[in-house]
């Protein structure tokens, strides 16, 4: 390939809004037949917003919510945002956190008011704190994430108090995207750490049948490798930092340019507009630049 036609197809590249890391990043574009599509921020838009509170049998909406949201301020996971900005619309003044940590993908642990506050995955509160969610609000969750909501459970003093359901909306042009990606021969794949139920009803909106859910950060990487391994050659769209290491471990890393510094640092290309339909015309671009040197 001559350096001249690829740093034309990286010129024309910007002018698409696509910035990219170096003109042999072209080579690898045109390779690529499977891609692997983060949900959160990247299909969809990102921006979560609090949709059903339900309290356990005997307990108060609106004090699970208070409680949730001051131990979510300590979080920066949009899940996190989303509940903290929904108590602080009740009015009442949020506490301060006498103490707070978060496992990355899986949930957050606060000190309020003098309680130990839990609130993240069910399957996270059963499997570490023994705290399971009451039948009826087992059934509830289920609903909720057949609808492509995610569920959170609220615990506190080591008891299921309620849960919390979340939920963004998919970019309108997502599912075009996902069309035009497959007509070019591309393989797309859902990657989420969310819920089966929230990942597939959201697959199916696009236009998507591979969904790999429940996924924690750390096994994202695993996900590329292991199709990388059966000879496909990979390129990974995401935007958050559980997906950063997917993200360099992949042919081609693609970060959506709303997304957080370690995503866009880890990735060969920049989407500006963060929509998907950049990323076809990354690919048009990177075949028509090679067939010209060709
Ligand atoms: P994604 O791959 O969609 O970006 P994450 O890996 O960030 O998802 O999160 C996976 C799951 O972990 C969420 O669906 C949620 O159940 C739980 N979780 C993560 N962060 C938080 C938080 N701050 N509060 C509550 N739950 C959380
Ligand atoms: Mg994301």
């Amino acid at each position: 390939a001559t350096p001249t036609a690829l740093l034309v197809g990286t010129g024309r590249g910007a002018q698409l809004g696509i910035l990219i890391k170096g003109p042999q990043i072209l080579e690898s574009t045109r390779r690529v037949d499977t891609i692997v599509l983060d949900k959160t921020g990247t299909v969809t838009t990102g921006k979560m917003s609090l949709t059903a509170v339900m309290p356990a049998p005997g307990e108060d909406a609106s004090e699970v919510l208070w409680l949730a949201g001051a131990a979510e301020t300590g979080s920066e996971h949009p899940i996190g945002a989303a509940i903290a900005a929904a108590a602080r619309e009740g009015g009442e003044p949020l506490p301060a956190l006498e103490s707070f940590t978060s496992e990355r993908g899986l949930g957050v642990q606060a000190v309020v008011d003098g309680h130990l506050v839990l609130v993240g995955r069910p399957s996270w509160l059963s499997a570490k704190w023994e705290v399971t969610l009451p039948t009826d609000l087992a059934d509830q969750q289920a609903s909720l994430e057949m609808a492509g909501g995610t569920v959170v459970a609220v615990a506190w003093d080591g008891r299921a108090r309620g849960i919390l359901a979340v939920s963004d909306t998919v970019k309108v042009t997502s599912a075009a995207a996902v069309a035009q990606l497959r007509a070019l021969g591309l393989n797309p794949i859902l990657l989420t750490g969310d819920n089966e139920r929230a990942a597939r009803a959201v697959a199916a909106e696009v236009g998507i049948d591979d969904v790999r859910a429940e996924v924690l950060p750390a096994e994202k990487a695993d996900v590329v490798r292991t199709l990388q391994q059966g000879g496909r050659v990979v390129a990974m769209v995401g935007d958050g930092v559980n997906d950063a290491v997917a993200l360099a471990t992949a042919d081609l890393g693609i970060a959506m340019g709303t997304g957080t510094d370690v995503a866009i640092e880890a990735s060969d290309l920049t989407l500006v507009r963060s929509e998907l339909v950049a990323v076809v015309d990354a690919i048009r671009l990177s075949r028509r630049t090679l067939a010209t040197i060709k």
